[in-house]
């Protein structure tokens, strides 16, 4: 099994996909959005200054980030997801040079039209509890507001997933990915996955492609 990097725009799919990797195939998540709001619910210090960034939808500092990653993967141990790391090309250079020197590895771009993706986040909620992911209009929990897998209640609506600040996000990623795609690209180590199918159908072309 190689290292994944999972490079998407918000709402592609990439936490998605990552779940069933993780139940499926036993592979780490590191996500380093999860790690900062970890942060902010713990009330830290670094998540306090975070939090204005983060209910922008803008990006946090690398050297934030580097830490969290640093702290958070043990690479001589598991086989990961990287997902929402890196967001520019100077992040890609140091997963690439640093952490994945000596790791087979490949990026997985989830390609999408954006346009459709305000809609699925602006419709995206998620369980506190166990971290599952549901969409009210698409895929919505059997039971309003109560996750399906571990029963809690009630699903989370993530603050930056708010229409206003998921335009902001989505521009930011379109402004700054296309440099991650090409050094991937030029490593030859990219795939690219039509993330508009449905999730069984890109979770199978994953699997085909690690
Ligand atoms: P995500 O959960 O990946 O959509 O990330 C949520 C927010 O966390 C982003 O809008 C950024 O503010 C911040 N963030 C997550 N990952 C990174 C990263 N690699 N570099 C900078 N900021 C990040």
């Amino acid at each position: 099994m190689k290292q994944l990097i999972f490079i998407g725009a918000p709402g592609s799919g990439k936490g998605t996909q990552s779940e069933s990797l993780i139940k499926q195939n036993s592979y780490r998540h590191i996500s380093t959005g999860d790690l900062l709001r970890k942060e902010i619910a713990e009330g830290s210090q670094l998540g306090k200054t975070v939090k204005e960034i983060m209910d922008k939808g803008n990006l946090v500092t690398d050297a934030i980030v580097l830490e969290l990653l640093k702290k958070n993967c043990d690479l001589k141990n598991g086989k990961y997801i990287f997902d929402g790391y890196p967001r520019n090309f100077d992040q890609a250079k140091v997963l690439v040079q640093q952490f994945l020197a000596n790791q087979d590895f490949l990026a997985i771009y989830f390609h999408i039209d954006t346009g459709v993706l305000v809609e699925r986040l602006t419709n995206r909620r998620s369980c506190s509890g166990c971290g599952a992911i549901y969409n009210i209009k698409f895929s919505p929990p059997k039971t309003l507001n109560v996750c399906d897998r571990c029963g809690h209640t009630p699903l989370t609506h993530r603050s930056d997933d708010h229409v206003d600040v998921v335009t902001n996000r989505i521009d930011v990623f379109k402004k700054s990915i296309d440099p991650v795609i090409e050094y991937f690209k030029s490593l030859g180590r990219l795939e690219t996955i039509d993330a508009a199918k449905s999730s069984d159908w890109v979770y199978q072309q994953i699997l085909s492609k690690i």
